[in-house]
């Protein structure tokens, strides 16, 4: 329950407020969800602040590449308007099958909930990603997703101001594994280009996130679950990060301009669940 919200003018104030232990609200799709996990009761509400509201180009000092700079408030649906936005990442947008939800959540939002089953964590980790983050001091810095997300301890108490994806990114493949469009997935895994070699992003339901080189699956702790057993969690996640590398590797993904020159092929899911 929303005690005390407070809305913010600009970022200075969303992080002054922060550090007093207001907690920042974007959409407010997780926030207000039933079974949420985000508990809190002061919040700053930072869908007012007209520099976070933007799609752009973006150089960044001492990184090489150019990226596009996504701004804390753009939605899932802006993402996808968007002709900026790599064609993966609106692909991962669209997971989210509501359209009314596509309105209101924020990609940043998404991404600082680090949910298990969440929508854009693994293509962005396969994509290496960069945040744009605020300390609690306001000290501003680029930092690489995985280390946001890997790193929780650290980068916890982070505002993010923008998700910066590198434009140069080769072909990406992607896969979501859920029982209906809108229920949870279980799997999501994607597949980036990079070099001569592929890195994998993977987000397992009750086990968390992972990103590793595509030659070979690292060890998940699996769980027996509603989703399913732990053998059939293991032979989904092989599969399709065979599936998934040999689309790439055969540049036949979802491109950086938007194209889609090809998907993974559907693997047939057997075994007992
Ligand atoms: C029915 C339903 C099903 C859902 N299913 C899924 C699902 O399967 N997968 C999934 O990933 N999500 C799911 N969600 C959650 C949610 O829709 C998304 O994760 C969404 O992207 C969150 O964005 P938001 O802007 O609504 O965040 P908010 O709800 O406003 O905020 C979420 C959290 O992130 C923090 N936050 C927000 N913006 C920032 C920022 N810029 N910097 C630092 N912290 C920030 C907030 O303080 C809060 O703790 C579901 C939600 C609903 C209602």
């Amino acid at each position: 329950m929303v005690e005390k919200l407070i809305i913010a003018k600009n970022v200075k104030e969303t992080v002054s407020l922060m550090k007093e232990g207001f907690q920042p609200l974007a959409g407010g799709t997780e926030v207000n969800r039933l079974n949420s996990t985000v508990k809190g009761k002061n919040f700053v509400y930072i869908g007012k602040i007209a520099d976070l509201k933007t799609i752009e180009k973006s150089i960044l000092e001492g990184v090489s590449g150019s990226y596009i700079k996504i701004g804390a408030v753009c939605t899932f649906q802006d993402a996808i308007e968007n002709d900026l936005v790599p064609g993966y990442l609106k692909e991962a947008c669209r997971f989210m099958s509501s359209r009314v939800r596509r309105n209101m959540a924020t990609l940043c939002g998404n991404i600082a909930v680090r949910r298990d089953d969440s929508y854009l964590i693994p293509a962005l980790l396969a994509a290496d990603a960069k945040l744009f983050v605020y300390s609690m001091f306001g000290r501003k810095s680029v930092i690489s997703l995985s280390d946001y997300i890997f790193k929780k301890e650290k980068y916890g108490s982070y505002f993010v101001a923008a998700l910066l994806v590198n434009t140069e990114t080769g072909a990406v493949s992607q896969k979501r594994y859920a029982n209906t469009a809108s229920s949870h997935g279980y799997i999501t895994m994607a597949a980036a280009k990079k070099g001569d070699m592929c890195q994998v992003g993977l987000c397992v339901k009750n086990s968390g996130f992972y990103v590793f080189d595509g030659s070979k699956t690292p060890d998940v702790v699996l769980k027996d679950d509603i989703f399913g057993s732990r053998a059939y969690k293991k032979y989904l996640i092989d599969v399709t990060r065979e599936d998934l590398v040999s689309s790439v590797q055969g540049d036949s993904g979802c491109c950086c301009d938007g194209s889609e020159k090809g998907k993974a092929s559907e693997k047939k899911s057997g075994g007992a669940k």
